[in-house]
């Protein structure tokens, strides 16, 4: 009886939403062109001005503590099963209206990696760093061989909080049984949330890491976040960890934080 249901109301709720969501837009828009309008008829001071203050270099290179931050909020063991990872508020709020939808359409979603900040990744890529394998490898070959797999420290999406692995962490999960099921539901549903799979496959020219079917992101921020990025950081912010002198000549910044999904094809 009750998966009888839950076509009919995984259909209903995907027309309420769309729904919800064109009125939404709407108003959207229409607020943010009476930010627009109004604050320089007024005299408010400069809104980019804030806006600089509010995300600083510091946070867009992962260089914080997302447990003492005010803006990071610790994710509850209803949703994983790590005890102590965060995500920004927004995102998190996001995630957990995606999560119960999913719930309902017999789908369960679980957030194996949230925020993880400088410190944490730069723990990770000095450890793959003094690999005995890369003896005798040039720096450059040794930072493209670990950027197979991981993010060079101050690169990583993972610090903006706005991104999260879900279920699994092999593209091969994804592509049989219950794997391929939640799969084909995040493909479908997720952008109704503001999530995409922004590490897709590099058939179509993309640059950086291989497709990752598990890395979702919250695009309502972390498109601002890659904008501020591009705006305020170049590769001499890249550094303080074993092989950050290469990042530019390898264009960490330019293949690998730019090398993402524009739209969902
Ligand atoms: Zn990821």
């Amino acid at each position: 009886m009750a998966s009888f249901l839950y076509p009919r109301v995984c259909f209903w709720l995907s027309s309420f939403k769309s729904l919800t969501f064109i009125v939404y837009s709407i108003m959207k828009n229409l607020i943010l062109i009476s930010f627009l309008i109004i604050p320089p008829m007024l005299g408010y001071p400069d809104l980019q001005q804030d806006f600089d203050d509010v995300i600083s270099k510091k946070e867009l290179l992962g260089q914080f503590d997302p447990s003492s931050h005010p803006d990071f909020e610790k994710i509850h063991s209803d949703y994983t099963n790590k005890p102590s990872i965060y995500l920004r508020k927004k995102a998190y709020s996001a995630f957990k209206d995606m999560f119960y939808d999913a719930k309902l359409c017999g789908i369960d979603l679980k957030i194996i990696s949230a925020t993880r900040n400088f410190n944490y990744q730069k723990g990770i890529w000095e450890r793959k760093w003094k690999r005995t394998k890369y003896m005798g490898w040039q720096k450059a070959d040794k930072a493209l061989d670990i950027l197979k797999y991981s993010s060079m420290p101050g690169t990583s999406r993972h610090h903006w909080g706005t991104d999260i692995d879900l279920n699994d962490l092999n593209n091969s999960y994804f592509e049989t049984g219950e794997g391929q099921i939640i799969y084909q539901w995040l493909r479908l549903h997720a952008k109704d949330y503001g999530f995409e799979q922004v590490y897709t496959s590099k058939d179509q020219g993309r640059t950086g890491y291989q497709e990752e079917k598990w890395h979702w992101s919250y695009l309502p921020l972390s498109s601002i976040y890659l904008q501020e990025y591009n705006r305020l950081i170049t590769s001499e912010d890249i550094n303080n960890f074993n092989g950050s002198e290469v990042a530019g000549e390898i264009q960490a910044i330019e293949k690998y934080v730019n090398g993402i999904q524009k739209e969902n094809p």
